[in-house]
């Protein structure tokens, strides 16, 4: 399925490509995102976990320095 999701930071939005059946599981609580979407990158994996985008996610990182 296509799955779009805005981070919440920049409000851009991010297509990823997932497993229909995995995200059904997977938004019910079953397993990690890491080990449920093997397939997505790290920031795609964020996103889904955070709705913050990896660009976002490094920035506010950034911050905390
Ligand atoms: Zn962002």
């Amino acid at each position: 399925m296509n799955l779009k999701v805005r981070c919440d930071v920049c409000k851009a939005v991010f297509e990823l490509q997932v497993d229909a059946s995995r995200y059904q599981r997977w938004k019910s609580g079953e397993g990690y995102v890491q080990t449920m979407f093997p397939e997505l990158t790290s920031d795609q994996r964020e996103l889904l976990l955070s709705q913050t985008c990896g660009k976002c996610f490094d920035s506010l990182f950034k911050e905390e320095d």
